[in-house]
């Protein structure tokens, strides 16, 4: 039996409708990199069906596949390279982002009447056009008569709601709006909020909020974020293949990094890095069998894992729950991200390979 991932599709409508409703503002719901690995479609669907009135995805493919699902609502996307396909998204009706003349004039080159937003770097320096940029790229849209639709930015420490960083980025991002208003550019949404910034920084809320991780279920801050009754939506679950006795002083998978210091029993998982569980969370991360947290003994392999039953025998086709909502006790992708010195999105992204997905 191939292990599977179960996605909520009712806790992501959850998520969505409680968002909105403590943000006030509209909502875009974030599917990139396949909905953060809950399926984009689906995940897309379901957000609209709890509210969502934009989605938002990183690249033009994303926006494509997003149409293709059915999906006719507003929709965004952010990250492109020269040469791009521009005029697969915009014949889409998706609204683009620019952040240089130079992709503004492959826009304009289309031919079609794009609604084009402009992202600006306040701060985080990845994408968005650089301040020295601004004034350039706002006279050139508004002389080439561009629909602005919106003008946004994007934190790089909202996880961190004391950061004066934040509070940096949201001033130059209200200079770079005034500066956009005195080109003449009358943006119809502006946004800078992601997850933690939509639930932890009410000024930073403006027209729309866009929120990924959150949709999920998942913390966006954690130890800031207060209880919302945000619920996981991603469960991923697989039996155990083997179950076998191993003696006190039998070293456990690849390097011998873990040794039964007592008579020990073993249960044999059957996924591994190969399907997106982080090797690091060898000898950390748990699992949840038979009523309990179950520590993962040794090194994780490709395609395997084992796990420490302290004596118990579920039997070789017992249910493993290697990740779950936590509300039973078993271990959360949160917990998983601690145990590998990582953060939730990058468990949820990752998780796939041999692991099947079936929607509830
Ligand atoms: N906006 C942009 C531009 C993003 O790249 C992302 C994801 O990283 C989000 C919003 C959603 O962020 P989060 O998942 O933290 O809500």
């Amino acid at each position: 039996m191939s292990p599977e991932l179960v996605v909520d599709l009712a806790a992501i409508r959850h998520n969505v409708r409680v968002l909105k409703e403590l943000t006030g503002t509209a909502m875009m719901t974030v599917v990139k990199a396949d909905g953060y690995g809950h399926g984009l479609a689906e995940a897309a669907r379901a957000a609209r069906e709890g509210g969502a009135d934009w989605i938002g995805v990183a690249t033009i493919a994303e926006a494509v596949a997003l149409r293709e699902s059915g999906d006719t609502g507003r929709a965004l996307c952010w990250l492109t390279t020269p040469g791009d396909d521009w005029a697969a998204a915009i014949s889409r009706d998706v609204d683009v982002t620019v952040y240089s003349e130079a992709a503004l004039i492959e826009v304009l080159a289309t031919g079609l009447d794009a609604r084009v937003q402009i992202k600006v770097d306040t701060g985080l320096h990845r994408g968005g056009a650089p301040r020295a940029q601004w004034e350039g790229l706002f006279a050139r849209a508004a002389a080439e008569g561009v629909r602005v639709t919106g003008l946004w930015t994007h934190f790089s420490s909202s996880d961190e709601p004391d950061d004066p960083a934040n509070d940096d980025q949201e001033r130059a991002f209200d200079e770079a709006l005034a500066l956009a208003r005195r080109h003449g550019l009358d943006p119809e949404v502006t946004h800078l909020a992601n997850s933690a910034a939509a639930i932890l920084r009410p000024s930073a809320r403006r027209d729309l909020v866009r929120c990924g991780i959150a949709s999920y279920g998942l913390d966006p801050a954690p130890g800031h974020t207060p209880d919302l009754g945000l619920r996981p939506a991603m469960t991923a679950r697989a039996h155990l293949a083997l179950v076998k006795a191993v003696d006190a002083g039998d070293a456990v998978s690849y390097g011998r990094t873990w040794t039964a210091s007592r008579p020990t029993t073993l249960g044999l998982v059957p996924a591994g890095y190969g399907d997106g569980l982080p090797r690091v969370g060898g000898n950390h991360a748990e699992v949840w069998v038979a009523g309990r947290r179950r520590p993962v003994r040794g090194r994780i392999c490709m395609d395997q894992l084992v796990v420490d039953l302290d004596g118990d025998d579920p039997g070789a086709g017992a249910e493993v729950v290697v990740f779950g909502p936590g509300d039973h006790g078993e271990p959360t992708a949160q917990d998983w991200a601690e145990a590998c010195g990582t953060i939730s999105y990058e468990i949820v992204t990752r998780i796939g390979g041999r692991f099947t997905r079936t929607y509830v």
